[in-house]
């Protein structure tokens, strides 16, 4: 076959639908949608609580390596290839920030012939939503030392604020900054700056059922404390920022429609990191996506530890979802590098380390079905990979009594996912599906870090700092006892330390951190180093883009 283009070559040479004619397979009329162009279009909120008509399908993987998986480019994939077999699917996906594109990982658009179009348009300013959610949240900041320059009626401890600034921008100089120097400039205090993915607004966006909910959730923020030693909660409402902060995001409430490089649709909607925030797309765009659909495929953040965790105990239990099935996806590179082989060997066949690598596949298998949810292995296929190592993968993966498909859909495009589809089918055919949390929110906070700890991540036990034993004491005096926890970690190891890969066992987790997002509803905890405003590497990506003579842009990945 002949080599696969770059993405953005397939991109550019993709002719797209009118986003009308994609709305209307989904049965809206142009009095139904927003047009922000010919390609893309704002979907009314109604329909987000219209009863559900289609089936949840997630999709998760293995833990990420810079070998990488393409959960993405699966996702992308899948909904083609269902398509194809003539069904009414629909893919659900987050939006991409702005730092990874300009910085390493490059844009979130899926890849090779199973992307999302307009692929430059997502990745860069797409239809605002994410600037609209920095103003909102410029606007909380801004009103923050504004109430404090005016005499701090409330009491608010300037050192006690919690609320960070924010930018779309990996910008490691604004992790932590002096502002209000000088005379007239207010209370001169140390700031910190985070990216909009783990703005706490990202993830109220990403929760809020419908806007009421919104400007609700948007007025229990807490900020900070008030001085002395009571230190009781001060919110955005106690601010009055609540109803302007509402207007700013009136839009970036509603989800966007897009579509496939096949013509499908796609609906685009907030993208909460998933290492440090819950890591899905919104719940109006999952509910939207299954009043209009019959099959519904939706994405969570990095591996099942993390993303499909937060899936199902935040996403889904806020929502009142019903996942279905499950797609865990993994490639032999990847899991190479789980078995202990360099980056720069993975080309080479390597049987014996793929073997080692094996059991990982096994423990996100165990993470998915823990929650009641069937599960089919995709390995996503790369063209390194050679028979022996793919029939390996396979065999290992029929012991485990889960069933396993080969995708191409990166080189061959929804033809490349049909037998992925008829698996994902199948599981859905069979009615298997019991969803169900893995804890009742009604636990102690410790307790549901605990569980999630030793069930999902393996552990044997959890440690606190005495950092985070005051915080959790405050919490579940303050209000936040009884919600779920959204566990923060290193996306690329089971454990809190990145380097250990496979299936550690014998280690415990250090909680360094607890804190609460009552607007988001849920308490983070914060294992190891978790940056919450990354930098750019030493040749960013941005280097290598232009804009053509023509209007065509040039290195975006
Ligand atoms: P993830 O969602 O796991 O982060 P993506 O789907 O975004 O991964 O893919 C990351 C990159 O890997 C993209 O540039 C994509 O084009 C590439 N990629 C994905 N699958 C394959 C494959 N089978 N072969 C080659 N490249 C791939």
């Amino acid at each position: 076959p002949p080599p696969v283009p770059s993405d953005i070559e397939i991109a550019q040479q993709a002719i797209m639908r009118p986003i009308r004619d994609v709305a209307a397979d989904l049965g809206l009329g142009e009095d139904d949608i927003d047009l922000y162009g010919k390609y893309k279009a704002k979907l009314p909120l109604s329909l987000a609580s219209a009863p559900p008509k289609g089936r949840l399908v997630l999709v998760t993987a293995i833990n990420p390596t810079p070998a990488g998986e393409g959960k993405s480019t699966v996702s992308v994939g899948l909904s083609q290839a269902f398509r194809r077999l003539g069904h009414n699917a629909v893919l659900c996906m987050r939006e991409p920030s702005l730092g990874p594109v300009f910085g390493v990982k490059g844009g979130a658009a899926g890849g090779g012939y199973s992307q999302v179009l307009p692929m430059d348009d997502i990745n860069l300013h797409f239809t605002g939503d994410f600037h609209a959610i920095a103003s909102a949240h410029a606007l909380l900041s801004a009103m923050i030392d504004n109430h404090l320059y005016h005499g701090n009626a409330l009491g608010l401890n300037p050192k006690g604020i919690t609320w960070p600034r924010t930018i779309d921008m990996n910008d490691r100089a604004l992790r932590s900054a002096i502002i209000g120097m000088g005379t007239g400039n207010g209370t001169m205090r140390e700031e910190r700056w985070v990216i909009i993915p783990a703005s706490e607004i990202m993830a109220i966006v990403a929760l809020a059922s419908d806007a009421e909910d919104l400007e609700l959730r948007l007025g229990n923020i807490v900020v900070g404390t008030t001085l002395g030693k009571e230190k009781k909660p001060v919110r955005a409402r106690d601010l009055g920022a609540t109803g302007a902060m509402t207007l700013l995001l009136k839009d970036a409430i509603r989800p966007n429609l897009v579509q496939t490089l096949e013509g499908g649709p796609a609906i685009l909607h907030a993208g909460p990191f998933g290492n440090i925030a819950h890591g899905c797309n919104s719940l109006v765009a999952t509910r939207v996506g299954l009043a209009l659909a019959d099959l519904v495929v939706t994405e969570a953040g990095f591996g099942s530890d993390l993303g499909a965790e937060k899936f199902f105990d935040i996403k889904c239990r806020a929502g009142g979802l019903n996942p279905e099935a499950a797609v865990l996806v993994a490639t032999v590179r990847s899991l190479k590098m789980q078995g202990g082989v360099a980056k720069a060997e993975l080309d080479r066949e390597d049987l014996g380390a793929l073997e080692r690598g094996l059991p990982h596949v096994a423990h996100h298998v165990r993470n998915v079905q823990q929650f009641g949810v069937p599960v089919v292995v995709a390995i996503n296929r790369r063209t390194s990979d050679t028979d022996a190592e793919l029939r390996l993968v396979a065999d290992y993966v029929a012991t485990l009594g889960v069933p396993v498909a080969m995708c191409n859909v990166w080189a061959e495009g929804g033809a490349g996912g049909e037998a992925l589809a008829h698996e994902v089918l199948g599981l859905l055919n069979a009615k298997t599906s019991a969803f169900a949390p893995l804890y009742a929110t009604e636990q102690p906070i410790r307790d549901k870090i605990r569980t999630v700890a030793r069930r999902v991540y393996g552990a044997d036990g959890v440690d606190f700092s005495s950092a985070a034993e005051k915080s959790i004491d405050w919490l579940e005096a303050n209000g936040m006892a009884h919600t779920p926890v959204c566990m923060a970690k290193t996306q690329y190891s089971l454990t809190d330390d990145a380097s250990r890969l496979n299936v550690p066992t014998g280690f415990r987790m250090t909680v360094n951190e607890v804190y609460g997002s009552a607007g988001a509803g849920f308490v983070v905890a914060k294992c190891g180093d978790i940056m919450t405003m990354p930098g750019l590497s030493k040749k960013p990506a941005a280097e290598g883009m232009r804009l053509r003579a023509d209007g065509t842009i040039e290195g975006l990945s």
